[in-house]
């Protein structure tokens, strides 16, 4: 269990949650930019994190957590950890989110898909349809931040917070309009 205070206040200080002024990967601008891996590169509190979602599910119990990479890797295996079970992840080959390595899912197992950030859904959707196609089920999905603001997925979805993160057309934007420098995608933080 991880108290809402404690945790946002761990995303500043790690440098996972960023004030400022921030061109975005869409092209939109924010005044806000969320890098989770900062927030994951600490072990304690990655573990930490892994055994609050575990703690937090509350359906029934998962054969194996999966993962789409990069993203959900070191979250994934800390909540597979909690629950005691494996953890595999699935990763794009010609853009499709693929098993490689050997990696298989067994017929029927019940999964939940573990992601650091979920946005759109779009990775997470295609995860399980990867799965569903491997004859497993998903029976939810966790990650560490919610950003889908309204959007829902089509099972139960736990998140250990829920940011609701503004962005603007660069047009509309009020930080331009003042003239605060914005951070440009070659900047390290966007690598
Ligand atoms: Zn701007």
């Amino acid at each position: 269990m991880i108290e809402e205070a404690e945790l946002k206040s761990y995303l500043s200080t790690s440098g996972a949650f960023l004030e400022g002024h921030f061109r975005l990967s869409s092209g939109l601008h924010s005044p806000n930019y969320v890098q989770c891996a900062q927030a994951l590169k600490n072990p304690v509190w990655a573990g930490k994190m892994g055994a609050a979602l575990a703690a937090a599910w509350k359906g029934p119990g998962p054969d194996l957590i999966l993962s789409p990479a990069m993203g959900g890797l070191i979250i994934g295996h800390e909540v597979a950890r909690a629950f005691g079970v494996d953890f595999i992840f699935t990763e794009r080959e010609n853009s499709v989110m693929t098993l490689r390595r050997g990696f298989s899912l067994p017929k029927g197992a019940r999964l939940l898909i573990v992601e650091d950030v979920i946005t759109t859904g779009k990775s997470t959707l295609e995860t399980s349809a990867s799965a569903a196609a491997a004859g497993a089920e998903t029976v939810g999905a966790l990650s560490v931040i919610n950003r889908m603001g309204e959007k829902t997925l089509p099972f139960p979805f736990i998140s250990l917070l829920k940011l609701d993160l503004t962005a603007y057309r660069p047009e509309n934007c009020p930080l331009c309009r003042d003239g605060v420098p914005v951070l440009k995608p070659g900047s390290r933080i966007f690598a």
